[in-house]
């Protein structure tokens, strides 16, 4: 098994990428108020910001701990139907589980497709509908099939599948959420929330790049 983060670096991990969101709090507007009512980048900031400033002072004591008090925060203070969406991206992979000390590929894919099989029950959402789950699945399939690779290397590999995903959101119709009242009006633009799980995938990524790099 490769060596993977530490609880206090999964911490610090996903605190980058609750600054990443916080960046993008404009650039996710934007894109919303394309196909949504904007509002999408204001939630994300609102609940991602009380995150970055909330977990690095956090003691926990595993990594399933790590994820359900990102999720927690997240369901505490951005409210809406994101807030649900996102905290449960988080949270619900970890209920249940046995409880880890470090966070490797393995780990990851474990929380991650159980998020996203309580995501796809939740939400209703498939692949194709022009949701956050395009960006995830993909992601989530490479996790999976690589759960003895380093994690700088799944992870950068992952990115890469969220990315294309968002991409490929341009094209779909929505089928959910406000945008499905745009219908073929929103043919050409990305859909808000993928847009936020590539973000999630290439902030997790570029933290770990930078470690290896260090260490
Ligand atoms: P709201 O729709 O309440 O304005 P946001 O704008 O913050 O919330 O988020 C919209 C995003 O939520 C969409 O871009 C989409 O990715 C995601 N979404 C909406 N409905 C669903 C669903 N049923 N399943 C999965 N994701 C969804
Ligand atoms: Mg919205």
């Amino acid at each position: 098994m490769t060596k993977g983060l530490s609880i206090k670096e999964t911490q610090l991990m996903l605190v980058h990428v609750a600054q990443q969101l916080v960046k993008n709090e404009d650039y996710l507007t934007e894109i919303d108020e394309k196909i949504g009512d904007g509002d999408h980048g204001i939630g994300m900031a609102m609940g991602f910001s009380a995150v970055a400033e909330g977990l690095p002072k956090m003691e926990l004591t595993s990594i399933e701990a790590v994820f359900q008090a990102v999720g927690t925060i997240l369901l505490d203070t951005m409210g809406g139907a994101s807030g649900v969406l996102f905290g449960t991206l988080f949270v619900s992979g970890t209920i249940g589980q046995e409880q880890h000390g470090e966070l490797t590929t393995d780990i990851l894919a474990t929380i991650l497709k159980g998020a996203l099989m309580a995501l796809k029950e939740r939400g209703k959402a498939k692949a194709g509908d022009k949701t956050m789950i395009d960006a995830l699945e993909p992601a989530v399939k490479v996790l999976d099939s690589s759960r003895e690779r380093a994690l700088s290397s799944s992870l950068l590999e992952a990115a890469k599948e969220a990315a294309k995903g968002v991409e490929k959101t341009k094209e779909m119709e929505a089928k959910f959420g406000r945008a499905k009242y745009y219908g073929r009006q929103g043919i050409g633009h990305q859909d808000p929330g993928a847009t936020s799980v590539g973000i999630i995938f290439s902030g997790m990524s570029e933290w770990v790049m930078n470690q290896s790099v260090k260490g």
